[in-house]
Order: structure tokens, then sequence, then C-alpha cells
């Protein structure tokens, strides 16, 4: 009898089940087990040993699910790296690794048999067996070429195919052969080709291609050279280059030598939403072999994307948001982070709290893979490794052709407001800028980070705000649903008129988001066509890819939105970028607020001008002077990253020192007090002053709940491990102590 040691996607730790030897199940199979009384679940077999555990009555494995392994042994190292680092449970990294469907889970084994999925399948096709040989074909051909010149081609074509992608049985995908349906089943019918149905292939592992690649600057060229080298050390490479500068021709290059010596490939973008526009690109040059994953697939297109993947050979170019890190690969051989600087990176709702740029790091020293990561507007923590050495540091200053930066002008809003150059919310220099773009037939992209019509009504008597009962927020108007709803839990109640307070009928908007910017535009360019791109609008990505469709095409002039059109996009006709209100950027409470704002102001400024056209950025602020003003204004993220590193390093904030937070919540408000000084305390004895709080967290109380947060600074230099250790104990001890026990305590490792 062998015993494994199972995963299950539960925050529990691994559970010993007996084994059968007949189900030839080994390490990194997908199992189902028996957990509790009346619960299947899918396992990963973890282990397998042959010594019999100490327990009574082993359940045993009840079934083996796919016929390739869903974890193989580097994954392995990475999943248990994972719940060290993040602390949280293998079962919670399981949970996530895996998409829903290729893990069924269920109350009866038939049901767990009804939801397995399987890996898309396609067909292949082989010469027959008579045909194998060379000389057996060159003699067929020889005697059909004249009066059969398509079906001689044909065989010749499959046979090529074969020996170029080495495969050993003979048979290549189908589709690779170039012909229809009728002519396959006439050359079945003479007994010619044999054919079988596979699971599909994407990647063509071993096949040199020479791939059609874009021809780069000179600029270009050397920023690759320097990248190589970089590689070549072993180190990673930061590639921090300009808005427009072609980041993605240098990843290209890189991709296509990685791919061509049959290693996979991984490019990791922050969101889906721009990836269109990137994926189209890549197609085109690595056409059949790229995979994309993201959270706006179907389940089953995401189970399936992991199960065929799993059974790859490599030569796969996997593009993919953070949750992709986690799909299976054969042997990657370059993992690219664009725009590695971006907060969706960080996974802060659930565990493990991971952050896919580091995890992309430790990936690469994994599967000893060249990792890039890039940006225009670098994170201060790869800036330090820059800065130190420790990554090798690639800088591209200018844009790819003729295109130039585009000019920034600050508008002083005070300013404006005074000498009456202000209409609704806009200044007399961003209408001018407009009204320029759109008369020369240009494009306009204005952000405003808040989306809904006003961030909150206000009644102008008693000066009171509604607010979501369960989260202690601001409700937020929305016009189109005439509704307040909560952007925290979804909570919506209909817009009072009366004040639900004094009764007065004097309630007024307050502020403005993308809603009421959209509305006030339309009011001020009634002929312009206006589309608005956020979480309101977007709500598919068929409606999102249809917004930036009208606006790619020049169907629209005016595309409004929340932060969703900062990133990435490459829109050839837009010349003016405004900023609505830079002010709610500058004065976040958060300690990387200002490297945030100014990562977001430059972001949204490299939208504009990116074609030989000459383009400015407006930004409107009532802080004209403000540092972080200055340095967009000056385009010089140097300076930024200098004075903000010296702020970092005076607090001893990151990249200084690895933040950990604490997050308890519980639905008693003196038990969550007492609770959260008692923690506080512990951690004090273990960790001294490196402990701050606790503190009522920003939104005190979130869906019903109240909420406590302690914060842990453990300089550079310390042993993450030992504190990790120790703060485990810590935990331990609160979790332990009964008049705690409806206390939840979460942990967030390198926390934002
Ligand atoms: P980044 O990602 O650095 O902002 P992109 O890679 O999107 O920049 O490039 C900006 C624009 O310049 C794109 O339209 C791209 O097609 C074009 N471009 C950049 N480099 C080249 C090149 N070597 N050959 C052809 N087009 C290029
Ligand atoms: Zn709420």
């Amino acid at each position: 009898m062998l015993y494994a040691r199972v995963v299950l996607p539960l925050a529990q730790p691994m559970y010993t089940f007996s084994l059968d030897e007949e189900l030839a199940v080994g390490v990194g199979d997908a199992v189902v087990v028996q957990f509790g009384s009346s619960r299947y679940y899918t396992g990963i077999v973890w282990e397998i040993t042959t010594t019999k555990p100490d327990i009574p009555r082993l359940k045993p494995i009840l079934r083996k699910l796919y016929t390739t392994p869903l974890v193989r042994p580097h994954a392995q190292r990475l999943w248990e790296w994972t719940a060290d680092y993040y602390m949280c449970s293998i079962g919670e990294v399981m949970r996530m690794a895996l998409p829903a469907m290729a893990k069924p889970s269920a109350t009866s084994l038939a049901e767990v048999d009804e939801r397995t999925i399987t890996a898309p399948m396609e067909r292949y096709v082989a010469l027959a067996t008579e045909l194998r040989s060379e000389e057996a074909l060159a003699d067929y051909v020889h005697k059909h070429e004249r009066r059969a010149p398509r079906r001689t081609a044909t065989l010749d074509k499959i046979a090529a195919l074969a020996t170029e992608r080495m495969a050993e049985d003979g048979f290549v995908p189908r589709r690779l052969v170039d012909a229809d349906n009728a002519h396959f089943a006439a050359l079945r019918s003479k007994h010619l080709i044999v054919e079988e149905l596979r699971p599909r292939e994407v990647g063509t592992n071993n096949a040199q291609r020479d791939f059609l690649l874009p021809t780069l600057s000179e600029a270009q060229q050397q920023a690759l050279q320097a990248i190589k080298r970089g590689h070549d050390d072993g180190r990673v490479a930061l590639l921090h280059g300009i808005t427009g500068s072609g980041k993605t021709e240098i990843y290209i290059h890189l991709m296509a030598e990685a791919l061509s010596s049959g290693r996979d490939v991984m490019m990791l973008v922050p969101e889906i939403a721009i990836t269109a526009q990137l994926i189209e690109r890549l197609e085109h040059i690595f056409e059949g072999r790229t995979t994309t994953y993201h959270s706006h697939l179907t389940p089953l297109r995401r189970g399936q994307s992991y199960l065929r993947l799993a059974a790859s050979t490599g030569g796969e170019l996997i593009v993919g948001v953070r949750s992709a890190l986690f799909l299976p690969m054969n042997s990657p051989g370059l993992i690219i982070v664009d725009e590695e600087h971006d907060p969706s990176y960080k996974q802060s709702d659930m565990q493990p709290r991971y952050n896919g740029r580091d995890m992309a790091v430790v990936l690469g020293s994994l599967y000893g893979a060249k990792v890039v990561l890039g940006s225009a507007t670098p994170s201060l923590e790869s800036y330090m490794n820059a800065l130190s050495g420790k990554y090798c540091y690639v800088e591209l200053t200018e844009r790819w052709g003729e295109g130039s930066l585009p000019e920034v002008v600050i508008s002083d809003t005070l300013r404006a407001v005074k000498r009456g150059e202000r209409k609704l919310h806009f200044n007399i220099d961003m209408l001018r800028a407009m009204d320029a773009s759109l008369t020369a037939g240009e494009q306009v992209i204005l952000f405003q980070n808040r989306r809904g019509y006003a961030p909150y009504i206000q009644c102008r008597t008693c000066g009171y705000s509604p607010r979501c009962p369960h989260c202690n927020v601001t409700l937020t108007q929305h016009k189109a649903t005439s509704r307040m709803e909560c952007h925290y839990c979804g909570y919506s109640t209909e817009r009072p008129t009366v004040c639900p307070n004094c009764e007065t009928q004097d309630m007024a908007t307050m502020g403005f988001g993308t809603e009421k910017v959209e509305e006030e535009i339309s009011r001020i360019y009634p002929e312009a066509r206006v589309e608005r791109l956020d979480a309101d609008s977007a709500t598919s990505e068929r409606a999102y890819r249809d917004i930036v469709g009208r606006f790619e095409r020049g169907e629209s002039n005016i595309l409004v939105g929340t932060q969703i059109v900062t990133k990435g996009f490459d829109f050839a006709g837009v010349t003016t970028v405004g900023i609505l209100n830079a002010d709610n950027l500058l004065s976040s409470p958060d300690f990387r607020a200002s490297e945030r704002a100014y990562q977001l102001m430059m972001q949204v400024a490299g939208r504009a001008g990116r074609r030989n056209k000459h383009g400015r950025v407006i930004i409107q602020t009532s802080q004209p002077t403000h540092p972080v003003i200055r340095y967009v204004v000056a385009g010089d993220y140097h300076a930024m990253a200098r004075v903000e590193l010296g702020e970092r390093e005076a607090f001893g904030y990151p990249p200084y020192s690895h933040l950990i937070r604490l997050t308890l919540r519980c639905c008693d408000y003196e038990q969550l007090r007492y609770a959260a000084h008692y923690t506080a305390n512990t951690m004090r004895r273990k960790f001294g002053s490196r402990v701050m709080g606790p503190v009522a967290a920003t939104r005190e109380m979130l869906r019903g709940e109240y909420y406590a947060a302690i914060a842990l600074k453990i300089e550079s230099g310390a042993s993450m491990r030992r504190a990790r250790t120790l703060l485990k104990d810590a935990i331990e001890e609160v979790r332990t102590n009964k008049e705690y026990k409806r206390v939840t305590i979460n942990v967030d490792v390198d926390a934002w």
C-alpha cells in the first residue's frame, strides 16, 4: 500500500490518504478524495511514501482525474514558496492557482465526474504507415505527381511538418496542413493518411521558425543588447523606457529568441483591458502560439487552457494577468512583467496576498528563466534594486520614430475660478486645448479618478451626507441608474430629494465623477462624440472592446475615463490629454501617494502625441507648485525617485523595509478593540518599536464588520524568515485565545 499527502483547496494543512497502486497516481496528479462527511474535493498529490502514517482509518484516494499531472515539480516549489512567504496554507495557493473548473468539487462522486472537463481536442494527421519511410513516399510521389499533384503536395507537406516538428510518431496538427475537409476525406478513403483526435497543442515546441520581427531603432537595439548582457550575468533586467519608446518591440525580439529555442514565454500585463491591441500584435508575429489568460474568459476556457498547458511540451507564449504566473509551463525561458509598477499586480483581497511582479522574479530564479521588468515609471522597489546593481538597469529615453513627448501645461484651478475662466469643471486652458484638437480632427482623452456622477451628495442646510450603512463611506451618486451606490460593497439605494436628516429639499451633488464629466462635455461640445470608459460602462470584455474600438477607429472624439485610460493604450489620433483633478491624486493618505500620482499622470500623459503629432497634457490642480506636479512637468523620474526615496528612508518605509499588515475584523466592536490591543502588545514583545498600531483601518466598518489594522515594518537587512516565524507565533497566540474567537486575522506581506 502507498500513502499520499494531498493538498486540498482549503485553508488547511495537507492530509494523508491511502493510495491504491492500481490507480497509477504520481506526484503532481489531480485526484478526488472525500473530505468531511459528504464533500468530494479535487486535491493535488504532493508526496507519496510507503511508510504507513500513524493515523487510524485512512481514507482512500478515489480517482485520478487527468492523464497528465497538473503541477510539475518546479510549480510545487513555487506554491511552497508562495505559502511560506505570504503566510498562508498551500491549500489557499491551490485555490487561487487552479482555475475552478480544473478542480471540481461536489457532494457526490457522480457529480464530480459530471463536472470534470477535458482539455480541448483537435485533429492530428499522419501518413499511412506504408508511406512513412522516405523511399516509400518518394516512390509514391514520383508515380502520382503528374496525375494528382495536389494529393502528393499534401503528403509531402505532412512529411515535412513531421520532420520539422520532430514528431516521432509522424502525427502533426491538421490545421497546419493547408487543405480542406473534402481533400482530407479523399486521402483517408485512399488509405494514404490516418487521423486521430488529440489534445490541442498550441506552442509548437521544437519547431525552428523564422519570425518576422520589427526592425529596431538604434536606441532600441542598444537597449536589447544591454538587457542581454544583464541576463548573461544572471540578473533581472529593469527596462525603464518612456511611453512610446517601443518596449514591446524589444520584448518581441527577446520572445522570438526564447521561443525558437523551444522554451516558454510568459508575459504579464496589469489588466487584460489593454491586451487586445497587444495580443493582436503578438498573434501576428507568433501566430498560433499565444494563450491569453484573464478573468474575462469563461470558466470553461480558463480550465481548458490550464489543462492544455499542463500537457504541453514547450514553445508556449502566454499573455495574462498576475494569476497566469501559476499556469503550468514546461520550461519557461523568459518572463516579462510589463508596467511592472502597476498596483494591480498585488492581490490584496484574499490569500495568497502576493505580488505578481515579485513572484515573477522568484519564478525566474526557480526555472533559470530570464526576467524583464518594464515600465515608463518604475516602482521605487525595482528602481532601488537597479541602483544597487542587483538588477541590470536599461534606460530608453526617446520615443520611437517621429513621436515626441507631449508638452505638459499646469492649469491653476483656484486662479481660473477667481478670474471667471472656468466653465463647469473645465478651466479655460483645458477648453482651448480641446478646441484645438477637435478642430484639427484629432482626439482627446480626459482622466478623472472617480467613477459615477458625484462622489457624494450633501444637504446644503445641515451638511448631512448619506453613507453606506455597512461600510460607513459616502454613497456615490450614479445618474444612469438615478441611485446612490457604495463603491466597496455594492449596496445601493434611491437618491433622496429631501434631506433624510433635516427634511429640507436642498440636496446638492458634490465633486464630480466620470459620468458628470461626460454630461458636461456633451453640453460644451454638443457636436462631439463622447465615450466613457470605466467599470460602469465596460461591464464585459465585449463592451470594453467596443468602446476602445470606436475610439481607435476615430468614430468617437473624446474618451472620458478612470485609471483604465492611463494604461498602455496606443491611440494614434490623441493630441490632448486632460487630467481633470490632480488634487485627489496628491492628497491620498497612503505612503505611496506621491509615487502613484507621478505614475498615473505620466502614464496618462503618455497617451498623447504618440504618432508624429504634437501632443499636450493639461493638468488642472489647485496645488500648481506641488513637487510631484513639477516633476511631471519636467518628466523627471529620477528627481522624483531621489526625493521620494529620501522620504521613505527617513520613515523606514518600503523599499527600505518590508511592510506587513495585519487586518483584524469582527462584527463585535468591543471584542475587536480588545483583540487588536492584545495582538499589538503580543507583537511588541517580539518586535519592539517595529510595530505600529492598532489603528482603525481606513474604512472602519466594511460589509457590516469592524476593522482594525496593525502594521509591522521589518527593515531591509533583517531576516524576513525569522520575522515571519515570530509573527506566526504571535498570531497563533491570539487565534487560540478563546476571548477573541470571533475575530478573524488576515496577514498581508509586502502590503500596499
Ligand atoms: P511602449 O510600450 O514603450 O509605450 P510601444 O511598444 O507601444 O511603446 O510602441 C509605441 C509605438 O511605436 C507603437 O505603435 C509601435 O508599433 C511603434 N514602434 C515602436 N518601435 C517600433 C519599431 N522598431 N518598428 C516599428 N514600429 C515601432
Ligand atoms: Zn457598503
